[in-house]
């Protein structure tokens, strides 16, 4: 049978008992069909953007809800042929530099009271307007943040690294650190030119105490780790790849399209870059244009998010109330994001 988030309830039901079990420890898993009449006038139109009427009057939904985190999405590949107003987008713009701060950061960013940590290829900088009591950036030196090399992202990742251990000289209470990178504006970035964000706090993030205490709960309960429990579930139905210490999961309840999420056990999180880089350079074979990563630790596991946020030139949001209130809806089949993966 061919692996299709569409056919989950059979790929499940063909899993080793033990597998089986693992799975519906951690999923609830409803696959439905929605029926619809696609009156005459609009057939000419649907079999343009669609192909089939068939198709869309009868549209296979997989709604599929982590039973421990909340974390649910509803799947339906539909959705992502929709017509989609559009913005007119220019990609040599991002070259741009005029009274780009960025490009002056001695000059035009504001330093931390421990200074400026400078690697070769970025300096580090405070957030003018920070969301947290220690809010640093990582600003590279090449402007355009089409440009990614890897010895530059193993760079940033270790100023980074530099800036969290300057925080904690200064107060060993801000050990949560939380890595940011927003990529282009439709992931919430204010400006083009390429950097990451860091953030060190005294208390935990809300959504990282959960995860902490769900896992901890976990092991009470099963005498088990959740996230290798999670890994072996994503393994089970060929949606996990693993590299040295570290666990790809093609995400089965992803927050937006194309999630992927990885648990490593790595010492360091600038191992974790040349790795990283080859995801994101598997993101862009994919289209992707505009990405969330988010970096921080559960205990011994380094964990990291990424997730596409949709085409530049798209004019509507990709969040809407059903992400914010109800579960999350994706039009992207994570069996397809490794179906993609280059190596
Ligand atoms: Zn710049």
């Amino acid at each position: 049978m061919e692996a299709k988030i569409t056919n989950l309830v059979e790929l499940v039901n063909k899993l080793p008992k033990k597998e089986k079990d693992l799975f519906e420890r951690f999923y609830s898993v409803e696959s439905s069909v929605a029926n619809l009449k696609i009156p005459r006038e609009m057939e000419k139109f649907v079999k343009n953007k669609f192909g089939l009427v068939e198709k869309v009057e009868n549209q296979r939904i997989i709604s599929i809800n982590n039973n421990f985190t909340g974390e649910g999405s509803v799947f339906n590949e539909l959705r992502s042929l929709r017509p989609i107003p559009k913005l007119k987008v220019n990609l040599k713009e991002l070259e741009k530099k005029d009274n780009c701060y960025f490009c002056n950061p001695e000059s035009y960013t504001p330093s931390n009271t421990f200074g400026r940590i400078k690697g070769k290829y970025c300096t580090t900088a405070s957030n003018i307007a920070g969301y947290d009591y220690f809010h640093g950036l990582v600003i590279f030196k090449e402007h355009n943040p089409l440009k990614i090399k890897k010895e530059w992202l193993k760079d940033y990742f270790e100023t980074a690294e530099k800036w969290f251990k300057e925080v904690e000289k200064v107060d060993k209470e801000a050990k949560n650190i939380f890595l940011i990178w927003n990529y282009l504006w439709r992931s919430g970035a204010s400006i083009v030119h390429g950097h990451l964000q860091l953030t060190a706090s005294r208390m935990k993030y809300g959504k990282i105490k959960k995860l902490e205490e769900i896992s901890g709960n976990y092991k009470k309960k099963f005498k088990s780790d959740y996230f290798s429990d999670l890994s072996r579930v994503h393994k089970s139905l060929g949606l996990l790849k693993k590299v040295n210490k570290t666990n790809i999961l093609f995400y089965l309840t992803p927050v937006k399209e194309k999630e992927i999420l990885l648990f490593s056990k790595e010492k360091r999180f600038p191992d974790l870059s040349d790795l990283i880089y080859k995801i994101i350079q598997n993101y862009f074979q994919l289209g992707v244009q505009s990405f969330n990563l988010s970096l921080y630790k559960i205990k011994d596991y380094w964990v990291t998010h990424l997730v596409d946020r949709g085409n530049l030139e798209d004019r509507n949001s990709d969040i809407g109330t059903m992400e914010l209130y109800g579960n999350s809806v994706i039009s992207f089949d994570p069996c397809d994001i490794l179906h993609n993966q280059k190596s």
